[in-house]
């Protein structure tokens, strides 16, 4: 298999710094289950092309590790040795490993600068041929040229095979142009030639920084990557969308400001000792949780989801009353899930009782089968960890995938904060929360959504109601209208 690379940035012969390899001398590397050769095929002050050629022993593949699938001929008489794949990124991350990584010793700037390059990759399997090929590298800004190659060129009535010529060109800096290559030539091969496992899952995420997580095609190229093995994708997806919020401290500042304001009661709270007492006893968790479960059993649903389910406190309510026959919680956070199965004591749960509750590893910003057909939905301070960006993808997965008849969701009113005397001005009450909405704000992207996705919608106060402030917590129940959509949204027009 062969690969070149290519500039006319001037002096390209600049271009065996940035690769560490003297254009002057070609240089061979024993890599296990092949050589690589590097060599110039041209090099001079105004173009220079170097060239990786990799010559894989499709023999000592099979005796190196036994690592074929079957015993079959296939093993020995496969395209390994032409075609471009996953061998190909191995040699690029072992023989050029420090221009992968923008390091040049003696060019360190230019290393970090975008020249016009040009990658040429001889026999290239692409599965989807030319429009997944364009999919992958023009979002990254390349232009794409591919020539097909015939199947076999005595016979050009047979057609075209799987295998591209294919040329890439940007202006880029060279570690992007071989990062890319490295992550999306076993994309375009499908087929990697070793097991995948969790470290795939880094190996993905480090070199897909900075460019992976805005690829419009990102679910394919994971998915690929790590050979469709669903837990590893859902992984990966899942921190492209975020870091994983620190669940130990979740709620540590509601804690901290409720104590505070158990200390010092209001005038109020003493005139009503009793009932004050027992107020501050109740959190404000316990109050959102308990409101919730009310909406939940008036909406006569059976099957429910809780996302965002976090360490599983709504679900311990939901698994108490038989009347929720399907539960399944969902959340990005693995930490969260195995928090929640713990304090629920699943493994200790009877069966009958484990039955009906499922906990599912998952993002809210990707649309996911497993989530449509319920009966309802709880999400319950949840949208605020959100970024601000993806609330729109959130409100697709949400309200025009999954559509459950209800959806339950709470958000901390910002207007309340004054109220919590221990938390700074303009401070939000978790450091994880990229926002914290008014009631204005809150009731404006509702009625958003119920425009957009045809469901109606009330307004609750959880915790206690202040005058001017309203309650800390503000609650939206969603109920999906019969209208169709288009209607819905029309009547609403001129809402302002
Ligand atoms: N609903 C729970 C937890 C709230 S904390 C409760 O009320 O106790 C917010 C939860 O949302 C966290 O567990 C966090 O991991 C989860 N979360 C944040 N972003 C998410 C996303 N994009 N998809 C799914 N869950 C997410």
């Amino acid at each position: 298999m062969l690969l070149t690379l290519r500039t006319t940035h001037v002096p390209a012969t600049d271009l065996g710094y940035l690769l560490a390899k003297n254009p002057a001398r070609a240089q061979s590397f024993d890599l296990g289950f092949g050589t690589a050769h590097v060599f110039y095929p041209e090099a001079d002050e105004n173009a220079c092309t170097a060239a990786l050629l990799l010559d894989v022993d499709p023999v000592g593949l099979v005796r190196g590790r036994g690592h074929g699938d079957s015993g079959a001929l296939d093993q020995y008489v496969n395209d390994r040795p032409y075609a471009a794949s996953s061998f190909l990124s191995v040699a690029l991350s072992r023989v050029l490993r420090s221009a992968m990584a923008g390091i040049s010793r003696e060019r360190a700037e230019l290393a970090a600068t975008p020249i016009p390059l040009e990658a040429r990759l001889a026999v290239l399997p692409v599965r989807g041929g030319d429009a997944v090929l364009r999919r992958l590298f023009e979002p990254l800004g390349y232009e794409v040229e591919a020539a097909p190659q015939p199947l076999d060129p005595a016979h050009p009535e047979w057609g075209d095979s799987r295998y591209f010529t294919v040329t890439l060109r940007a202006t880029v800096r060279l570690a992007d142009l071989l990062t890319h290559l490295y992550v999306l030539v076993p994309v375009m091969d499908g087929a990697k030639h070793y097991w995948v496992g969790d470290e795939e899952v880094e190996k993905l995420l480090r070199h897909g920084e900075g460019w992976l997580a805005a690829h419009p095609d990102r679910t394919l190229i994971a998915a690929r990557y790590l050979k469709r093995r669903r837990s590893l994708v859902d992984q990966a997806l899942a921190r492209l969308v975020e870091p994983e919020p620190d669940v130990a401290e979740e709620g540590a500042v509601e804690a901290a400001v409720e104590g505070a304001e158990a200390a010092e009661p209001s005038a109020a709270s003493v005139r009503d000792a009793e009932e004050g007492a027992l107020e501050s006893r109740i959190s404000l968790h316990q109050q959102r949780l308990e409101k919730v479960m009310e909406v939940l059993r008036e909406s006569g649903a059976a099957r429910v989801l809780d996302l965002g389910c976090g360490e599983g406190r709504l679900l311990r309510l939901l698994v108490a009353e038989p009347r929720f026959t399907e539960i399944v919680g969902m959340d990005v956070s693995h930490r969260a899930l195995e928090v929640a199965a713990d304090r629920l004591k699943l493994d200790r749960m009877a069966p009958r009782v484990r039955d009906r509750l499922r906990l599912i590893h998952g993002a809210l910003t990707y649309r996911d089968r497993r989530l449509a057909g319920y009966d309802a939905a709880a999400v319950v301070e949840v949208i605020e960890h959100l970024d601000a960006a993806r609330l729109a993808a959130f409100e697709r997965v949400l309200w025009e995938y999954a559509r459950p008849g209800t959806v339950v969701l709470t958000t901390p009113n910002a207007e309340y904060n004054v109220r919590w005397p221990s938390l700074p001005a303009g401070r939000f009450r978790h450091k994880d929360h990229r926002f914290e909405w008014t009631r204005a704000e809150f009731q404006a992207w509702a009625d958003g959504v119920c425009a957009r996705f045809g469901y109606t919608l009330r307004f609750l106060p959880v915790g206690p109601v202040d005058e001017e402030v309203g309650a800390p917590t503000q609650m939206a129940v969603f109920a999906r209208a019969d209208t169709p959509v288009a209607e819905n949204a029309g009547s609403r027009e001129g809402d302002g």
